[in-house]
């Protein structure tokens, strides 16, 4: 099996909730995300989704993408999609670095694997674990009563578990952190995510200040050094993410006990291929994730479940349905939340059927 041609379509993704705020006064109302299409000699194509925080989240952003498909594709026309340690170094030989140029066509590439072989995902990445899995919520950063209403709203449609947005001014956040917490029932579980945004002794100022709250603290400071050193200074459970973007940095968080849950992105390391080591790792090491992507919708979440749903309950510490964040659906078949909880397919591949008439015309093509 060759590959033969790979495009790009562009898709806007509008939130339900109109806006989506995070530290540091950033915000998106309109995600731009990139559905990427892997085309075969045997006719069978695969489909992945890149979908960027903006471009100020992770160094990643939305035409990146497509830039980076023109530069990369060429590269990969006529090698098998489903020998994907060898596409992957090839990839990374032919484009160093720009991890989330090679993650949709990994995605699309394991979708073609899967369709192949007439398995899910799910099953290919290691098994599938239990009925269901665990779903958060993000809580876009509003006043800490807006948060606190948002989180009883969302508890009442199943969720569980929620990331609350902060990372903005510091008494403020533990305004949030304590409104919020005054929510939660047993059971649930509560993140505080400052996404970089908090100075480091502001961030010791406030782990302290909600120091008898059940929440965990999420990549507080910009710096790896600086979020080792809050880290050490507080008695809550610590999760890292943005920082966490090699093994390299993994290796060097599990040997210094920088955290005690890490947040891994698809994108972020490089597709399903690159995650799943990562995955795989951490399982062994006893480090629980947070197993998700950057945002998309229908097509990253399908990825993302079978992510989530190929790892070892205990471990996965949470994952999310960006596509109930989003009014536009790009494909049939995607998991459907149901009491905070979604399913990874049972069919082929993704399991997913994308809405050609809403991908429209490429704007990519590679061929
Ligand atoms: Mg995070």
């Amino acid at each position: 099996m060759k590959i033969k041609r790979i495009s790009a379509y562009r898709v806007e993704l509008p939130l339900h909730e109109v806006t989506y705020k995070w530290s540091g006064g950033k915000s998106v109302t309109v995600f731009d995300s990139t559905i990427v299409r892997v085309d075969t000699d045997t006719g069978l194509s695969g489909f992945g989704e890149v979908c960027p925080l903006g471009p100020f989240y992770l160094p990643a952003y939305a035409e990146g993408v497509r830039c980076g498909l023109k530069e990369l594709g060429p590269h990969i026309l006529g090698d098998d999609p489903r020998e994907l340690l060898k596409l992957n170094y090839k990839m990374d030989r032919a484009l160093k670095g720009h991890p989330y140029v090679k993650s949709g066509i990994d995605i699309a590439c394991w979708d073609i694997l899967g369709q192949s072989a007439n398995m899910p995902v799910c099953e290919l990445l290691g098994g599938r674990y239990g009925e269901t899995v665990h779903l958060y919520r993000a809580i876009s950063q509003e006043s800490p009563d807006e948060m606190a209403a948002k989180v009883a709203g969302y508890r009442a449609e199943g969720y569980r578990r929620f990331q609350l947005k902060v990372g903005g001014d510091p008494d403020t956040d533990i305004a949030r952190i304590r409104a919020v917490s005054a929510q939660l029932q047993s059971g649930d579980r509560l993140v505080a995510d400052a996404n970089t945004g908090w100075v480091q002794h502001e961030a010791v100022r406030i782990a302290k200040a909600v120091q008898n709250i059940d929440v965990y603290i999420e990549q507080p400071c910009l710096t790896y050094e600086e979020c080792l050193a809050v880290r050490r200074q507080t008695p809550h459970p610590f999760v890292l993410d943005e920082n966490i973007d090699s093994f390299d940095v993994l290796l060097r968080a599990k040997n210094d006990l920088a955290m005690d849950v890490v947040n891994l992105k698809i994108s972020k390391l490089g597709g399903l291929t690159r995650i799943k080591q990562a995955r795989d790792l951490c399982v062994s090491m006893g480090i629980a994730m947070t197993l998700e992507d950057s945002w998309g919708g229908d097509i990253a979440t399908a990825a993302i479940a079978h992510l989530a749903h190929s790892t070892p309950t205990e471990y996965l510490f949470t994952t999310t349905d960006f596509n109930s964040y989003v009014t536009v659906s790009t494909a049939d078949g995607a998991p459907q939340r149901k009491d905070g909880r979604m399913a990874a397919s049972l069919s082929p591949g993704l399991g997913i059927q994308p809405k050609m008439d809403v991908l429209g015309k490429p704007v990519v093509v590679v061929e």
